[in-house]
């Protein structure tokens, strides 16, 4: 429901900040929303909370991602997973976001557990596909869809012991990646990477086989040697040798590889902006507010006049 997305394609960049829902709580609610109130402050399109579809984070997500925008005033994008989720719980959660005035959900299946890989397609929700589809017959065009998109193919499509996905389930994901389009979603968000050149391939994919909605990188500036080993591995993403071997590098020094992250994403969305027409960036902030802060400090996108792009 942002009109600023199509402000990006003229020329403008915009950005937006992605938050994990925190544990419930008195300190790491207050905590969680001091950081969106303050990251807010630089302008993002919008900010948007993950779904865990566990007991008790759907309500937490829920009561937040309606704070964020009644509070914060930021555009607000909900995520909700849909696997294994009974209707009326679907519902209940896009009911109450459309109660509390959030008008954007970033549509997602949602990991599979074991038992569900075999999961019938039509029966009930099997897919994000499904539930782009349910939510536009339900609510029409009150939200803004979002969908997941994979730079590198889903993990599911890579095989075992190989690092990247064959050119049959590369091309079976693009294929199904526009099935969601074709359903109604508005835009995509990637799935982080570490070489620019990957999404670049990527977007133009997109094009050749007719997706024609934004497409906006997700971009991680890794943080810590943990996380880094963590959402590299869960993610399958494939990692350049020489960012592997500056993050090994600066194993054990945090600073040092923060500093090193910043620069790496950088890097990363300088070469997306020069080399494509993209004029967005999504930061999976991790809930910290210096790495994207410093990343797009960086690309003088922060504190200039609202019209400006600067770039090099
Ligand atoms: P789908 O789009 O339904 O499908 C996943 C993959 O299955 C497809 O990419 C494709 O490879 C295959 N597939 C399915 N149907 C077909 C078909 N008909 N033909 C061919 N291939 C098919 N997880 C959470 O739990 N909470 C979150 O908040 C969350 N946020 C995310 C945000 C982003 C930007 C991204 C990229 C991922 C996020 N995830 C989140 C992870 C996501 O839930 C997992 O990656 C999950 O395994 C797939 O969800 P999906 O919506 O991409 O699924």
């Amino acid at each position: 429901k942002n009109t600023e997305q199509g402000e990006g394609e003229r020329g403008r960049i915009i950005f937006s900040f992605e938050y994990f829902t925190p544990k419930p709580g008195h300190a790491t609610v207050s905590g969680f929303m001091d950081t969106v109130s303050r990251m807010s402050s630089h302008g993002p399109s919008f900010c948007d909370i993950t779904w865990r579809p566990r007991d008790p984070y759907p309500a937490v997500t829920l009561d937040l991602a309606g704070r964020m925008q009644a509070e914060v005033g930021v555009e607000t994008m909900m995520h909700l997973t849909c696997i294994g989720m009974p209707l009326e719980r679907v519902d209940h959660a896009l009911d109450t976001a459309r109660a509390k005035g959030v008008r954007n959900i970033l549509a997602l299946r949602g990991d599979l557990l074991p038992g569900q890989e075999g999961a019938p397609r039509g029966d009930g929700f099997s897919s994000a596909l499904d539930l782009v589809k349910y939510i536009r017959s339900k609510h029409g065009d009150y939200f803004g869809i979002t969908v997941a998109g994979y730079p590198e193919a889903h993990p599911s499509k890579i095989p075992k012991g190989s690092e990247v996905a064959t050119d049959e389930g590369y091309e079976s994901d693009l294929a199904y990646l526009k099935e969601k389009v074709d359903a109604g979603a508005d835009m995509i968000i990637t799935q982080l990477f570490f070489d620019a050149d990957v999404f670049i391939k990527f977007i133009k994919d997109c094009r050749r086989v007719g997706i024609k909605c934004p497409v906006v990188p997700g971009i991680l500036p890794i943080t810590t040697y943990r996380n880094f080993k963590f959402m590299t591995e869960t993610c399958k993403t494939k990692v350049p040798k020489a960012v592997r071997a500056k993050v090994e590098a600066a194993k054990g020094n945090d600073a040092a590889l923060a500093a090193y992250g910043v620069e790496l994403a950088t890097e990363i969305c300088r070469k997306i902006l020069r080399e494509t027409d993209v004029r967005a960036l999504h930061f999976y902030t991790m809930n910290k507010e210096e790495p994207a802060v410093a990343v797009l400090t960086n690309l003088g996108l922060l504190g200039v006049a609202k019209n400006a792009v600067v770039v090099n």
